[in-house]
């Protein structure tokens, strides 16, 4: 979409697409010496406070219908950081598995829905030991910057008009999002190496 028809869409009365409201004004680059903060759910009072004591890496936009995504927004904002500098500190009654037939056992606020964290518990995938998180729940910044949208196609499970996605495709390149179908190929590629690894057909 060019910002022409971006302005005359506005006139129009038409939203800008919502992409993510971390990414639609575009990317904001993440510090080299930040080193973690604290994830509040949107609960008004007592809120789920998670405290996240590392940088994130793998920030990326994901289509997928499985990630949490804000109120309006095609894609979810989420990046991995070691299970190990996670840690619940506050209102951790409040959260509930989503579904814990997923690799990705998805953490959420029984009052508000956000997902605070995602963890995998089998040993033997490929990204065990990774957290999943959503740092547009933190009002620190500094956090790693979003690199790629991943599953994109995805979109379309959730409601989006498949003759949107040109457009879409167009607006994350914009962003300097490359966009992929699956994951990035660096992660499809530690993906398959992990399996190859496991099935002896890569020593
Ligand atoms: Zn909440
Ligand atoms: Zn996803």
């Amino acid at each position: 979409m060019s910002i022409f028809s971006k302005i005359i869409g506005l006139f129009k009365g038409e939203p800008i697409m919502n992409i993510h409201p971390a990414m639609n004004n575009g990317i904001q680059a993440g510090s080299d010496d930040f080193a973690g903060g604290t994830l509040t759910c949107l609960c008004s009072s007592n809120p789920v406070k998670v405290k996240v004591g590392a940088q994130t890496a793998h920030n990326h936009a994901c289509g997928c219908t499985q990630c949490w995504k804000p109120e309006g927004a095609m894609f979810s904002q989420v990046a991995v950081v070691g299970r190990d500098a996670l840690s619940v500190v506050e209102n951790e009654d409040k959260l509930a598995i989503i579904d814990d037939t997923q690799a990705i056992q998805r953490y959420a606020c029984k009052d508000c829905g956000a997902h605070m964290y995602g963890r995998i518990e089998d040993t033997g995938h490929p990204f065990h030991g990774l957290d999943f998180i959503h740092t547009e729940l933190s009002s620190e910044s500094g956090w790693s910057a979003p690199q790629f949208a991943a599953f994109v196609s995805s979109v379309i499970e959730t409601g989006v008009d498949p003759d949107q996605m040109g457009a879409i495709r167009d607006r994350l390149a914009e962003l300097g999002l490359p966009t992929y179908d699956a994951l990035s190929p660096a992660l499809m590629d530690a993906i398959a190496t992990h399996t190859a690894k496991a099935s002896g057909a890569l020593a």
